[in-house]
């Protein structure tokens, strides 16, 4: 008989709640620590091109940039791709459409916050990265590349590398440049600390090495050139790993959340299942208390609305995930700006 691996790999994807894990995938551990982070090493490796050779073959298509952006909404503990995120625009997506709307009447601050939270997708920034034989680093990683949902705490950092021309002060040097540079690179240290209930990276940082770039594998000092490139073909191509939207799905989700209007089409095993807490009560915005709980994808589950005081920062960077061109700190004004950029942004792309 003749299977369809893609159908069946998409199917235990759905079957699995978004809890389907991925061994390519690196998913940070989940901190428990306020004050000594969990660390991580790792390069991001450069942009895969259409016909490199990657751990499954050659790329079907190339990367524009280093990273690729997607967004889910997370309803019922469940990642919806959201169509607007995956065609950078060019697609209306109506859960979004809707948060847009209510962000325009919404002048509360606080009110503003939930409603990003609600109906606004988490955005990631998917990587290659490669993780050096270092101690800092869990024996089952050394060596090895993985991709990487990264947040936009992260993405911030690594722009702002892009962006420096030079290591600046002597007396503290920072990593400058293109950091993905497989020969001249700066490796980076991801710190995982515990806030409220998510994971805060707050603190992570390049490590600048005096200034200097480095290889991502070297031999005495130099270049490997043969290690190089078998880390460079083991690099995962990106788009085979993001779940393409379903419209319909998409639309059908936006009417129950929206409408409460539950009988048109979904089933038990589709997206509203057990708890039924979105279809039963579509006009209550809190999502069920589990899907605060759940490690799914990564550290930010963007419907923590009604988490406690100390987890304040990490809804601040959920609601950066969702999209918005703003700073990671949780000030009223940026908080402010970001809904405005927001704002800003749609009306823009809809006129
Ligand atoms: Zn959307």
């Amino acid at each position: 008989m003749a299977y369809d691996v893609q159908a069946i790999r998409k199917k235990l994807q759905g079957s699995t709640r978004g809890r389907f894990n991925d061994p390519d995938m690196f998913k940070p551990e989940k901190a428990q620590d306020s004050t000594t982070p969990i660390k991580y090493r790792f390069f991001v490796l450069p942009p895969v091109m259409k016909g490199d050779t990657t751990g499954s073959g050659p790329a079907t298509k190339s990367m524009e940039q280093f990273f690729v952006t997607h967004g889910n909404h997370w309803v019922n503990d469940r990642p919806h791709p959201c169509p607007r995120i995956y065609s950078e625009g060019a697609d209306e997506c109506p859960i979004c459409s809707f948060g847009f709307d209510l962000l325009r009447e919404e002048q509360n601050q606080e009110k503003r916050r939930l409603i990003l939270n609600q109906w606004m997708p988490q955005s990631y920034y998917m990587v290659n990265i490669y993780f050096p034989s270092v101690k800092t680093n869990p024996e089952d990683l050394r060596g090895k590349t993985r991709y990487y949902n990264a947040s936009k705490t992260l993405f911030d950092q690594w722009t702002s590398c892009l962006l420096r021309d030079d290591a600046g002060d002597p007396e503290d040097p920072q990593a400058f440049g293109v950091f993905f540079d497989e020969s001249a690179a700066f490796c980076y240290q991801l710190e995982v600390l515990k806030s409220g209930r998510n994971n805060s990276y707050k603190t992570s940082k390049f490590l600048a090495n005096g200034g200097d770039p480095i290889a991502i594998a070297n031999k005495d000092g130099e270049p490997n050139t043969k290690a190089i490139q078998k880390v460079l073909e083991s690099r995962i191509d990106l788009y085979s790993k993001i779940e393409e939207p379903d419209l319909d799905k998409i639309k059908k989700l936006a009417s129950v959340m929206i409408n409460g209007d539950d009988d048109d089409g979904f089933d038990e095993d589709e997206t509203l299942s057990e708890s039924s807490s979105v279809s039963s009560k579509p006009k209550a915005k809190s999502p069920p208390a589990d899907a605060v709980e759940s490690d799914s994808l990564e550290d930010e589950v963007p419907f923590d609305a009604d988490a406690d005081a100390d987890a304040n920062a990490d809804t601040a960077d959920a609601a950066d995930a969702a999209d918005a061109d703003a700073g990671s700190d949780d000030s009223d004004d940026s908080a402010n700006k970001e809904i405005e950029d927001l704002l800003g942004q749609l009306d823009e792309d809809d006129d």
